[in-house]
């Protein structure tokens, strides 16, 4: 709404003050009247006012003392002078004193009225202007506060490159202050390695769409911030843009006047970054290169040995039985292992090789300074060597032993993935032949493996298409000529290559972990078969079957074997074959587990006896029912040296109450001399081959009929 302007008329004439009242009140203006100097200061204090028309000459209170007043008052208030005095002096003094116009008098009345209405419109526009000011003023106080707190830095340029601005984020950010900077070329702050990049981006010059956007570069942090030996760098996101004096007139081109830019710190981005990087190209656990980067370098060496017509080696490890410790340790233990092992393994090699972890516990290496094959055999030896003394992980004392593959290129590939894998099938064709080496690959390998391939293959469809049989082999006292046990023996009815003894397929089983499931089909079948003879009339008393080491390792082998042997409702009845070497894998595991065993029923012989560690006193640990000497030394029983072994261990099993089984028994006169020593039972073809089931049952069922020749 429009509100009327306020006016005070001052004058001690109640003539002129009555007749400028008049002029000026049809106006629109609100008009009061003072007719002294007093009575005018009087209502100056009361209320506020626009505009004051000020007599100069007054009896008791001058012009002057109130133009005083009103400018002391810092008031708004606008002033017009309107005197009778003629003399230039007072309308300089007036104006001095801070009036905002003189008017002599006599005056015309259009005249007043002009000087009124133009002193009204010079307050508006000092009024709307200190409005505007004080806006601004706070705008800029806003900006100043937005740029100063922005976590992004920013700068101006002059056109020199010299910095004239900085906000105060250069300060935390980069650990300058930020008046040594100012008038700095901006080359002081930028990273050496970047300074070619940051040419002509930090100090742009374009404007608009072509300016310098997210322009990547590093800023040296001060040297006097925290780390003094470090130079800290801090890697930013560049913005920058050309300063242009406003072109006066528009026609004219404008001036370059400098840059100005924001960097925003993206240190934490690029670690980021960095850390998926370094994820996507290394094995997280040894930190060594993976499968992606290991193949990287490879393409790499394969170009330069191709440009300069050099060999290189590629070599394929594996630990053996890594995944025993898994399994009986934990992967705790296992990873920690697979660590020493990188460890150790890096020692071996010179700068430029590359290690790499496949998982598990593959390793391949690219040897590209190896120039012929009989280097590379001294670096695999190195290696074998590294390897021999033992790990202390976990308070576990661990040998990790391993199977090396070596492919040399061009001679036995080109191409990374034939290197690779022909580095692989040396590496099994080692593990084939006994493991802890390594072999060069050849040609003729393939074979070997692809075979292996297909029997693994096979294999893990083998129990669901149940192509695995037991057949039966009697154990026969020797006494009494009876048939008191039968020893459960695997085969497998190979699809194509017919009947399979154990030897043809244990060691696969094992390596590949099959022979825990495979194992427990057989105690299963065992002991079903035992419960329906049994249940049948036939007085068996014992069914034996075999374990493999990596049965006993398992944590759930007691539960698993109790779990069989209470579905069947029989435990005294069975009795598991184990060799002398799953036990001292791990003495300890081994004896707490055969012990719940054994209370439980389950009787334990010692397989093979007599290959192993031969000890007996370590035997009174375990509870153990029998040992079967190994059939070596029942067929030479004939030579002095092997009688004497057998007796020595039938005189001391019998010392620890221990039945003993003689195996592989042939001929009579093996017989005769195992009668003489007396030893309690035998099993060989003399009386038996293993037998189907059928054939079993058929004779068990007339055993009461059979006697023993001899
Ligand atoms: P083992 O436990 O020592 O079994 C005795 C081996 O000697 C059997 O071979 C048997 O057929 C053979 N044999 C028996 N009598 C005579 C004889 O008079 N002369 C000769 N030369 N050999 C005789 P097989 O069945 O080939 O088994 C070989 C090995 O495979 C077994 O040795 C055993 O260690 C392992 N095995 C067999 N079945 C299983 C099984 O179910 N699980 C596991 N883990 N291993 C098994
Ligand atoms: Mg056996
Ligand atoms: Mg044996």
């Amino acid at each position: 709404m429009f509100e009327a302007s306020k006016l005070l008329l001052v004058d001690d004439e109640p003539l002129l003050l009555k007749s400028l009242h008049a002029i000026l009140l049809p106006h629109g203006y609100e008009v009061e009247t003072a007719s002294s100097g007093r009575r005018a200061l009087e209502r100056l204090h009361q209320q506020r006012f626009d505009l004051v028309l000020l007599d100069l000459g007054m009896p008791d209170i001058s012009g002057y003392e109130i133009l005083d007043f009103v400018a002391g008052s810092r008031s708004d208030t606008s002033v017009i002078v309107v005197s009778g005095d003629s003399s230039i002096n007072s309308a300089i003094r007036a104006l001095r004193s801070g009036a905002d116009d003189f008017l002599r008098k006599p005056y015309e009345p259009e005249e007043m009225l002009h000087t009124v209405s133009r002193a009204l419109a010079k307050r508006k526009l000092v009024k709307e202007n200190e409005i505007m000011s004080k806006q601004l003023h706070q705008s800029e106080k806003w900006h100043r506060y937005l740029v100063n707190n922005s976590p992004d830095l920013i700068y101006t340029l002059d056109h020199n490159g010299n910095f004239t601005f900085l906000n105060d984020t250069v300060e935390t950010l980069l650990g300058y202050r930020k008046d040594d900077l100012l008038g700095k070329h901006y080359s002081t702050i930028v990273h050496e390695d970047d300074l070619p990049n940051a040419n002509f981006v930090v100090n742009e010059r374009r404007t608009g769409d072509r300016a310098a956007r997210n322009v990547e570069l590093r800023l040296k942090a001060s040297d006097h911030a925290a780390h003094p030996y470090e130079v800290r760098s801090l890697t930013i996101e560049l913005n920058a843009m050309g300063i242009y004096e406003e072109g006066e007139p528009p026609d004219i081109p404008k001036r370059f006047v400098g840059t100005y830019g924001i960097a925003k710190d993206i240190s934490a981005r690029k670690k980021a970054e960095e850390m998926i990087n370094y994820q996507a190209f290394h094995d997280l656990l040894t930190g060594l290169p993976n499968r992606v980067l290991f193949k990287d370098r490879l393409r790499l060496a394969i170009a330069q040995a191709k440009r300069n017509n050099q060999k290189f080696a590629v070599m394929f490890l594996d630990l053996d039985r890594f995944k025993v410790v898994n399994d009986t340790l934990g992967h705790v233990v296992g990873d920690e292992l697979l660590l020493s092992v990188g460890a150790r393994l890096r020692h071996c090699l010179r700068e430029g090789d590359t290690l790499a972890r496949l998982g598990g516990d593959e390793f391949t290496l690219l040897l590209p300074q190896i120039l012929a094959a009989t280097d590379a055999a001294v670096i695999a030896k190195k290696i074998i060597e590294a390897l021999e003394r033992p790990f202390q992980i976990d308070g576990n004392e661990l040998f990790a032993t391993v199977s090396i593959g070596v492919a040399m290129y061009p001679d036995d590939g080109e191409t990374i993935d034939s290197l690779i894998k022909n580095a692989d099938i040396a590496m099994y064709n080692t593990k084939a032949h006994g493991r802890n080496n390594f072999q060069f690959y050849v040609p003729s390998m393939n074979v070997l493996f692809s075979e292996h391939l297909s029997l693994e293959n096979k294999m893990r469809k083998a129990l669901e298409r149940n192509e695995f049989v037991i057949l039966y082999q009697p154990q026969i006292n020797i006494a009494t000529n009876r048939i008191v046990g039968m020893e459960a023996l695997l085969r497998w009815q190979h699809p194509t290559r017919g009947l399979l003894p154990p030897a043809e397929f244990i060691g696969l089983a094992e390596e590949t972990g099959l022979i825990v499931s495979i194992g427990t089909w057989v105690l299963q079948t065992a002991c079903a078969q035992m419960r329906s003879w049994r249940e049948a009339g036939i007085a068996l008393d014992r069914i034996a079957v075999n374990l493999s080491p990596q049965q006993l390792e398992q944590s759930n082998f007691v539960d698993s074997v109790l779990a069989i042997t209470s579905q069947c409702s029989f435990g005294n009845y069975l009795e598991l074959e184990i060799t002398e070497s799953a036990i001292m894998k791990d003495v300890e595991n081994a004896i707490t587990k055969l012990k719940v065993l054994g209370s439980a029923g389950v009787k334990i012989a010692i397989d093979d006896f007599g290959t192993g560690y031969s000890s007996l006193s370590y035997l009174k640990k375990f509870p153990i029912h029998s040992v079967k000497i190994d059939q070596s030394f029942v067929h030479d029983i004939t030579k002095e040296g092997d009688i004497s072994i057998v007796r020595a261990i039938v005189a001391m099993a019998k010392g620890l109450r221990l039945n003993v089984v003689a195996e592989g028994v042939e001929t009579e006169h093996q017989l005769a001399s195992l009668r003489a020593l007396a030893c309690d039972e035998m099993q060989g073809f003399l009386f038996s081959y293993p037998l189907t089931v059928i054939e079993a049952t058929k004779l068990l069922k007339q055993d009461s009929s059979i006697s023993l020749a001899g």
